[in-house]
């Protein structure tokens, strides 16, 4: 198996909404890991993906979360006005329930796997394997396809979040 991994960083605030030390506001400066591996033959000039064209796909989406307050379902379900005093630009809403590693690790897995739109006709020649998000220098939390583990607190269907829109 061919597999190429490029790493990405963020700095994010958040809380986990009843966690008796996670529960109060605090900020991380987060790694993401993620890695691509090749499916059939490697052709592409010998690469699996380019990392340039590998950035194309996941900075946008890195920037989504940067130098933001992540808000999940679990910050907004009691008291969307907490956000008041932040700017709307301040804010990463996004449908993961928990604002955890693992969650933001298969939330990003999705989000890359999505954006890489194959035509019907076209095979695809590449996909993401596994996504690891570091926390810290001692945490982290992978998402993979090989290990099929669902986070269940992403799978509310149907879950949308009104942003907070202050001019
Ligand atoms: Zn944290």
């Amino acid at each position: 198996m061919m597999v190429i991994s490029r790493e990405y960083h963020f700095s994010s605030a958040h809380q986990l909404d009843g966690h008796p030390k996670c529960g109060r506001m605090h900020g991380h400066n987060y790694k993401v890991v993620v890695e691509i591996e090749l499916i059939g033959e490697l052709k592409r000039g010998g690469m699996v993906l380019d990392f340039q064209e590998l950035d194309k796909f996941v900075k946008p989406i890195v920037e989504i979360l940067d130098h933001r307050y992540i808000v999940s379902q679990d910050n907004t379900d009691f008291q969307p006005s907490r956000f008041d005093f932040l700017h709307a630009a301040e804010l990463a809403y996004i449908d993961i329930q928990y604002s955890t590693a693992e969650c933001l690790a298969k939330w990003f897995y999705d989000q890359i796997e999505g954006s890489f739109k194959w035509e019907k006709k076209q095979k695809p020649t590449y996909r993401v394997k596994a996504v690891t998000i570091w926390e810290t220098e001692k945490s982290s939390a992978s998402y993979s396809r090989s290990s099929g583990t669902e986070v269940s607190g992403t799978e509310t269907p149907g879950y949308s979040v009104e942003p907070v829109l202050h001019s």
